[in-house]
C-alpha cells in the first residue's frame, strides 16, 4: 500500500495522470471534460471516474478542486480511495461511487482558489442570470483594503489592517461580507462570476446522469484553509431548523457537523454554491450535500495568502520573487507541507466517505427488510 504522504502531488498534472491511471486499474469508466477546448487553458480538464453499479441503488460522489489550489488535498484523498480499492479495500456494493477530479483544473494547476477567470466556483452556481450581481453592503469599503491595484509587498502591515477591520466590524460580520460572495469587483478576492462558468456548465450538465439515477446519494465536496489545523467539520446547506439535520448526525457523527449561518462556527453564508444548487436542482434523487472543511491555518494567514497571491496574479510578474513567494504561501495555507496534517486529512477523508456509504447501504438493507416484512405479513394474511 501507498504511503500516504505518496499521494499528494507535486503538480495538476502529475495529480490528473495519477488519477487517470488510479481508476483505470481500479476498473473505474473515465470521462474527461475539457473546460475551455482550443484555448490555451485547452488541455486542463475535469475527470471523472465511475465505480460500481451500472443502476445504482445509491451513490456517494466526491469532488475535489472546486477551489482549484485546493485540489492537491482533494485529489489525495481521491487517489487514496482508488488505491485502497485496488488493494482489496471494500467495493461499492449495489451502489455507485463517483470522483470528480479538479472542478477547476485552472487554478489547481496555476495555483489559484479561482478559475480562469478569477471567478469563485463555490460563489457561481446561481440560478438566474440576474442574479450575477451586487455586493455585500460592506464590501465595496473593504475593497481598498483586500484588492490593492499593486503587487504584493512584505513591508506591508496586512496584520494590523485587518485587525483593525476586524476590531471594527466583528469577525462573523467580516467573514460574511467577505467571504459570502460578491458579483461586483471582478478582480476581486471572492468574485462569483458573470455568468455560469465553464467548469459550472459541466457540472450542471453531467451531474445527475453521474449519479446513474441512484435514487438516494451523498456528495462529498471537498475543501481546505478553514477550520483548525488537520481537523474537518462538515458543513450543510441546510439550516439548524432542518429536520434533515438530524440524518446528518447520525450518519457523520454529530460533533462534526455544521448547518448553515451559525454565527460562532466555522461556516458562513455564501451564494451561488455548488450544494445549493444541487439540493434544489437534483430532483431525481434525495440528494444528500457536505462541504468537508478541513483546516489549515489561522484565518487571518490564510486571508493574507489570498489576498497577496490575487494582486501577484493580477498586478505582479510571473518571474518575480514576490509572485513565487506568494505563489508558495497560497499552497502552504490550503496543503500545508507537514507530514501529519497529511496523514491525518487522508486518513479523515477516507472516514467520511466510509460514512456515507455505510449510511446510504445501511437505509438500502432498512429497506429491503420492510419490504421482505411486507411480503411475508401478505404471506401470513
Ligand atoms: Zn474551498
Amino acid at each position: 500500500m501507498m504511503s500516504r504522504l505518496d499521494l499528494f502531488s507535486p503538480r495538476y498534472e502529475i495529480a490528473r495522470r495519477r488519477f487517470r491511471d488510479a481508476a483505470n486499474e481500479a476498473g473505474a469508466t473515465l470521462e474527461h471534460h475539457p473546460i475551455d477546448p482550443g484555448t490555451e487553458n485547452g488541455d486542463l480538464t475535469i475527470d471523472v471516474a465511475t465505480l460500481g453499479h451500472a443502476k445504482p441503488r445509491w451513490a456517494v460522489v466526491v469532488t475535489s478542486g472546486l477551489h482549484g489550489v485546493e485540489g492537491f488535498f482533494g485529489s489525495a484523498i481521491q487517489l487514496a480511495w482508488l488505491t485502497r480499492l485496488t488493494n482489496g479495500g471494500p467495493p461499492p456494493a449495489g451502489g455507485a461511487i463517483v470522483l470528480i477530479h479538479a472542478v477547476n483544473p485552472y487554478g489547481f494547476a496555476r495555483l489559484r482558489r479561482t478559475n480562469e477567470d478569477n471567478v469563485d466556483l463555490n460563489r457561481n452556481f446561481l440560478d438566474t442570470r440576474d442574479s450575477y450581481t451586487g455586493a455585500p453592503a460592506g464590501y465595496a469599503a473593504l475593497d481598498l483594503f483586500l484588492n490593492p491595484a499593486s503587487p504584493p509587498s512584505l513591508l506591508e502591515p496586512f496584520r494590523l489592517k485587518a485587525l483593525w477591520h476586524i476590531k471594527r466590524n466583528g469577525l462573523p460580520m467580516l467573514k460574511n461580507t467577505v467571504a459570502g460572495g460578491q458579483y461586483r469587483f471582478p478582480q476581486g478576492l471572492f468574485f462569483g462570476g458573470r455568468e455560469p462558468a465553464s467548469s459550472t456548465r459541466i457540472t450542471q450538465q453531467h451531474l445527475a446522469g453521474w449519479l446513474g439515477g441512484a435514487p438516494r446519494t451523498v456528495h462529498v465536496d471537498l475543501h481546505s484553509g478553514l477550520g483548525a489545523y488537520g481537523q474537518y467539520r462538515l458543513l450543510l446547506e441546510e439550516s439548524a431548523a432542518s429536520p434533515r439535520v438530524e440524518w446528518y448526525r447520525d450518519a457523520f457523527g454529530a460533533e462534526r457537523v455544521e448547518p448553515l449561518a451559525d454565527a460562532s462556527g466555522t461556516s458562513y453564508t455564501a451564494s451561488g454554491t455548488l450544494g445549493g444548487w444541487a439540493v434544489t436542482h437534483l430532483t431525481g434523487t434525495r440528494h444528500r450535500f457536505v462541504n468537508a472543511e478541513f483546516g489549515t491555518y489561522p484565518i487571518l494567514r490564510v486571508l493574507g495568502a489570498l489576498r497577496a497571491e490575487n494582486r501577484a496574479h493580477f498586478f505582479g510578474r510571473p518571474d518575480t520573487g514576490a509572485t513565487r513567494r506568494a505563489k508558495s504561501e497560497l499552497l502552504e495555507c490550503f496543503c500545508p507541507h507537514d507530514g501529519r496534517w497529511r496523514q491525518l486529512v487522508v486518513e479523515q477523508g477516507l472516514a467520511i466517505i466510509d460514512r456515507a456509504v455505510r449510511a446510504l447501504s445501511k437505509e438500502q438493507s432498512a429497506k429491503l427488510d420492510s419490504a421482505t416484512d411486507e411480503n411475508k405479513s401478505r404471506i401470513d394474511r
